[in-house]
């Protein structure tokens, strides 16, 4: 953590990272090599030892891994074979990793619960840095502007966060399912949620950012005193180097009422009519479309006033719908005729902190999670309702394959000061996702679909798509700004999207 009382200590250590640096580069230059690439390699293994002054060893005390192991994304899609894989303890540790390309061979890439769904998590031959240790809530504070906020790491697990906040009667607006996602990972990436408040993506919420760059300097960016640094900062991926700590805005905790219904219509267009009509008359809106069927499960919600735990009113029958939507979610959507769905409420209050879940580790030969998404504007939902429905049916015709379902988050955009590049860029107004969803990543047809349907919805809907959100893009359909990446983090999945 930084502290007012640390600023000597910091001068310290940055001072032997400074000779370290140099000490290192030195030492680059007398590395073994292999084909042409720098092995990864204990300092002490490296001779002869450069001529000039002793190098300064910076010490690293997390957790060090490099024989060789593979490491999996969530839904098992993905491998990465690191040349060393570590869990730092401390941001000192984050730094010494940084500043040493000779023991933590480049690209250095952050990663959290690597439950995302693409090939951002894939590193393979450099060193993948996760942060699952650097975990710690320290603390509430009222900032300079006098906002309430929550100083958190960057490895904290989001379930663990609103817990935190629950227990103080606070709450942060983005409260999508997933409560396994790390801090560090949402605040400089992609994520969606319909919210009742704030605009409905986690980095909107983040005031303050705290980083080791690729001089292994830890730097500190914060809305009030760098606030176009922070907004590119938060649009980077971890390109620009790696998150430690953040503050985010935190808001008392409220409660929300959903109005659960099925719409089934004759049309798309009336499909996405009613989707429309359902979104005016309610706070924020969660829908998941059988798209074949036309029929769509609507999740309507309001805000139902202050409030931090679901009220022991809305049990059991909240509890069972938590369930079942965690089951449903983990399982990618799979119907399960044999299952019964739990009632739809019309009308149930609960907190939604509540509903965020945790979700297990599937094995290979379970169903599970797998999807792709697209940011839309509002504007543009009946055509993006009508031509997905015209694909999906030919997709289907011709092979027999469709996705479970579709999952669709609004989204308000910010200015596009806030949000400079990528998914709600586009300045003020309202985004809207319509994500096919699958249960088998690795099913042959999915895989075909999405690669396919990318080319309706990037190229012909007009769709934004995100590097760890949407698979199978090619630097066509994505162009991350060369001047947010830096080398020393620039893995080869990124290097094709930089322009
Ligand atoms: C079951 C399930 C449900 C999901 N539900 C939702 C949902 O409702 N809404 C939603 O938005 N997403 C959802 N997702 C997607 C997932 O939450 C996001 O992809 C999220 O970013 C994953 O967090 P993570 O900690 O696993 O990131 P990882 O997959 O570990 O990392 C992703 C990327 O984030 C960057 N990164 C990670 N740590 C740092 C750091 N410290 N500093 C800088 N950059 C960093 C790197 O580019 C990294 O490759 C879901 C995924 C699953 C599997």
């Amino acid at each position: 953590m930084l502290d007012a009382t640390a600023p000597s200590r910091r001068a310290v250590l940055l001072a032997v990272l400074r000779a370290a640096v140099a000490a290192v580069a030195a030492v680059a230059t007398a590395a073994p090599v292999s084909g042409g690439k720098v092995l990864a390699t204990e300092p002490d293994a490296v001779a002869p030892p450069p001529p000039g002054p002793v190098p300064v060893r910076v010490p690293y005390q997390g957790l060090l891994e490099n024989e060789g192991h593979a490491y999996q994304s969530w839904g098992l899609t993905h491998e990465t074979r690191p040349a060393v894989y570590v869990e730092p303890i401390s941001y000192a540790d984050v730094q010494a990793v940084v500043v040493d390309p000779i023991r933590f061979p480049s690209p250095v890439s952050p990663v959290g619960s690597m439950l995302s769904v693409t090939r951002t998590v894939v590193n393979d031959g450099g060193t993948l840095l996760c942060t699952l240790k650097l975990n710690e809530i320290l603390g509430v504070e009222t900032d300079a502007a006098g906002r309430s906020v929550v100083r958190v790491q960057a490895g904290c697990r989001l379930k663990k966060l609103h817990l935190w906040l629950q227990s103080r009667g606070l709450e942060i607006p983005y409260q999508a399912e997933i409560g396994d996602a790390t801090v560090g990972s949402m605040a400089a990436g992609d994520t969606k949620d319909s919210s009742l408040e704030g605009p409905g993506y986690f980095s909107a919420g983040v005031v303050a950012v705290t980083y080791v760059d690729e001089q292994g300097t830890l730097v500190t960016l914060s809305d009030l005193v760098d606030d176009k640094a922070l907004a590119e900062f938060k649009c980077s991926y971890g390109l620009s180097g790696i998150i430690v700590e953040c503050l985010v805005e935190v808001l008392s905790a409220m409660l929300c009422r959903s109005r659960f219904s099925v719409v089934t219509e004759e049309s798309p267009q009336a499909l996405a009519a009613a989707i429309r009509r359902m979104h005016d008359e309610c706070d924020a809106l969660f829908v998941h479309v059988a798209l074949e069927s036309l029929r769509g499960v609507c999740d309507q919600r309001f805000s139902a006033g202050p409030g931090v735990m679901t009220p022991a009113a809305s049990q059991p029958v909240f509890d069972e719908i938590r369930r079942s939507r965690r089951l449903s979610i983990q399982h990618g959507l799979a119907p399960k005729p044999t299952v019964k769905p739990p009632p739809l409420s019309n009308g149930i209050v609960y907190s939604r902190a509540d509903m965020v879940d945790e979700y297990w580790r599937p094995k290979g030969d379970e169903p599970r999670l797998d999807f792709q998404y697209y940011e839309h504007d509002l504007t543009n939902l009946d055509r993006v309702i009508e031509e997905s429905y015209a694909f999906t049916r030919q997709f289907s015709k011709e092979h027999g394959f469709a996705p479970h379902a579709w999952a669709i988050y609004f989204v308000r955009r910010l200015p596009a000061t806030k949000k400079p590049h990528g998914l709600y860029s586009g300045g003020p107004g309202i985004s809207v996702s319509f994500d096919p969803v699958f249960s088998n990543p690795v099913d042959p047809l999915w895989q075909q679909f999405a690669k396919a349907y990318n080319q309706v919805a990037i190229h012909s809907l007009g769709g934004r798509a995100s590097p760890i959100q949407t698979q199978w893009l090619t630097p066509a359909d994505l162009t991350i700004p060369r001047q947010l990446a830096r080398d020393r983090f620039t893995t080869k999945y990124y290097a094709q999207f930089l322009g």
